[in-house]
Formats: structure tokens, sequence, C-alpha cells
């Protein structure tokens, strides 16, 4: 083989420490990036300098810290953006969009890209493009989505870009209900969550659990709607009647009553900023924060002061879950991102006898 047949992968952000996702890929005399994130912590973005104009973006999924940094776009050229439809429907309408599908085949510059649904996300999915040992971008994922649909990557990828967002945590999703029931149990509660994300899935679980003062904001309400239409292919199969049921019962979110959920996840805006508000000097609401403490916010505020607890709703792989897919993929290297560098050590015994770094660019 030309040794001029060979790309390579720089890692711009997102390795080495939570932080925005962006990853540039040098192939075939092209150049595209995938994904291009704001924050944690709010309002830092990639350092793009020194990229120049680079040919395509390709995005993994619609949440913030993947597809926030949009306004740098004029900086790489303005190139058009590749994302599924339901990703690309929530984009700016000044950005040009291709459409990748959510799971399937296609060509990008003359090289096969193979997508599957990520168990994450609506409209999210893992890229595998055949470069010349094959690489594999994750995006985020969960194997254990109990809404989104998970298609495990299967072809060869000699590098492997990989969520790692919990490092070597292992608690399974199965459990975390087990967590979430004494909450459940103390109404009113207030859950700040992700529309897009596990807002529904845990509005499920609550709907499972017999649970039916379910109150919602209209992005959760949007975000159950698009479920039971165009969103419907992110869901795992057989849930369509049970999300229609679910979108039936919601309630709008009507002072401090039951089970609330709202966006934003972090309570930095829309409707679980107003709520955080209202509530937070109530001192029957519990605040409970399931994800990500985002620096500088509402999430980190209140949990800092004891007002607001937190618990971890599964949303990226456990440790195992990462390991088989580095094994089914016969990756050679294995790149761990989202995560803090301080999980090297435990992530390369784990992913053992694969190469495993946090330091680009590597070689595809
Ligand atoms: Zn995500």
């Amino acid at each position: 083989m030309n040794s001029r047949d060979f790309g390579s992968l720089r890692l711009i952000s997102g390795v080495g420490a939570k932080a925005p996702a962006c990853f540039l890929v040098e192939a075939h005399g092209r150049k595209f990036l995938l994904d291009l994130g704001e924050g944690p912590p709010p309002g830092r973005l990639p350092d793009l300098n020194g990229i120049g104009r680079v040919d395509a973006l390709i995005l993994s999924h619609g949440h913030k810290d993947h597809v926030g940094g949009l306004q740098l776009l004029e900086r790489l050229g303005s190139p058009p953006v590749y994302a599924t439809e339901s990703v690309a429907r929530a984009l700016p309408v000044t950005v040009t969009t291709r459409t990748l599908p959510v799971a399937g085949r296609t060509e990008l510059f003359g090289i096969a890209v193979e997508t599957g649904r990520n168990g994450h996300a609506p409209g999210g999915i893992w890229l595998h493009f055949s470069t010349n040992g094959g690489l594999l971008y994750t995006g985020d994922f969960s194997a254990e989505s109990i809404l989104y649909h998970y298609d495990p990557p299967q072809q060869p990828a000699a590098v492997a870009l990989l969520d790692c967002s919990y490092g070597d945590y292992q608690m399974p999703l199965a459990e975390c209900w087990n967590v979430l029931a004494p909450f459940v149990a103390r109404p009113p509660l207030l859950l700040p969550i992700p529309p897009n994300g596990r807002g529904p899935e845990i509005a499920l679980e609550l709907m499972r659990h017999g649970i039916d003062e379910i109150h919602v904001d209209d992005a959760m309400r949007n975000a159950l709607r698009r479920l039971c239409g165009n969103d419907s292919s992110s869901l795992r199969p057989g849930l369509s009647d049970e999300i229609e049921r679910l979108a039936d019962i919601v309630r709008p979110i009507d002072g401090a009553r039951g089970i609330m959920l709202a966006g934003a996840a972090d309570g930095a805006s829309g409707a679980s900023a107003q709520l955080i508000a209202q509530m937070e000097n109530v001192s029957e609401v519990t605040i409970l924060f399931t994800g990500y403490i985002n620096p500088n916010t509402p999430a980190e505020r209140l949990t800092k002061s004891g007002r607001a607890q937190t618990m971890r709703w599964n949303v990226h792989p456990l440790l195992p879950d990462v390991v088989t897919v580095a094994r089914t993929v016969h990756a050679n290297t294995v790149v761990p991102a989202f995560c803090d560098r301080a999980q090297l050590s435990a992530l390369a015994r784990a992913l053992a006898p694969a190469r495993v770094t946090m330091d680009g660019p590597i070689e595809i």
C-alpha cells in the first residue's frame, strides 16, 4: 500500500477532558470534521486554529456538546453539514444539510460510510468509515437504553474513537430505577432533563411503574410527539404504542405537584430554569439532576449548596460495553473520548491488547 493512501485523525477537542466534541479526519485528499460542539463548560468552543477550510461537517447527534459550535462554520469555509433527518431538522435554517441514514450505508468523497443507531438520542448515530483499516466514531452511545435503539457496530475498524464518558463505571441502567424510586415516592419532584435524551426514557420508566402524575414542559411533550412520528426510527422495536400512550397521559406542569420533567438538563435555560427560580425556595419540592453537572450552571450551584440531589441515569456506555465494541470491531487503536485523562490507565488495562491513546494525530 502506498503511504499517501494513509489518512489521519486529529483530536481537536473532546479527548483528555470532558469538553465539546470535535475531531478532524483527513483521508482521500479531503478534510472533514466529526461533530462541532459547545461546552462543557458552557461557552467553551473547540480551537479551530490551523484547520482551514474543510469539505464537510458530519454530526453524530443533536446534543449541544456535539452541534453547539455551528457558529464557527464560516471559519471552516461554510461546508455542507451531514446529519440524519431528525438532527438536521433542529439546525438553523441557514445551514446547508445533507441527509445521512439512521442505519445504513452511504458514500462520502469516495469513502464508504456505514451508520447505525446509537441508543442515546433521537436521530443519533455512530459512523464507520472504510478508510484503510476502518475508522469507527461512536459519538455518544448506550447499549442499555430502554427507549432508543442501538445497532452494535460490527465492521472491522483498526481505529476506534469511542464514547468513554463514564470511564470505568459499571452500574447497569436496570439499577438506576432503584436509586430514582425513593425520590419518585416523595413528590413533588422536579427533574431537569434533556427532552431529546433521557427525559422521555425516564418518563417511560415512570409510566411502567404505574406513576400517572407525570407533568412535562412543552419541549418534553414535543419530543414525545416526535418519537411517535418522525423520530420513531430511533425507537427500540415494539415501543410505538407505549410511547403514544405516554404522550397521551402526560400533563402540563401546573404548580409544584407530581413528577415534573422539564428541559434543559442543567437548569440554565428553558422551562427548568423558570421552574427552579419558582421552586428552589419551596422546601417540599425535591430537585434532582440525573446527568453530568455542567460547571457554572444552576445544576452546579444547587448541588454544591445541598439544595438539589444528583444521581446518574445511564446514557453512556458502561466499560464492558466499550470493551465489547472495541473487541467486536478488532480495534488496534482505541481513542477514549469525553472522559478525563486520569481514566487512561484503567481504560488501557480493560482494553488491552489494543493500544489506548489520548494523543493524536493517529494514522488511519
Ligand atoms: Zn449526547
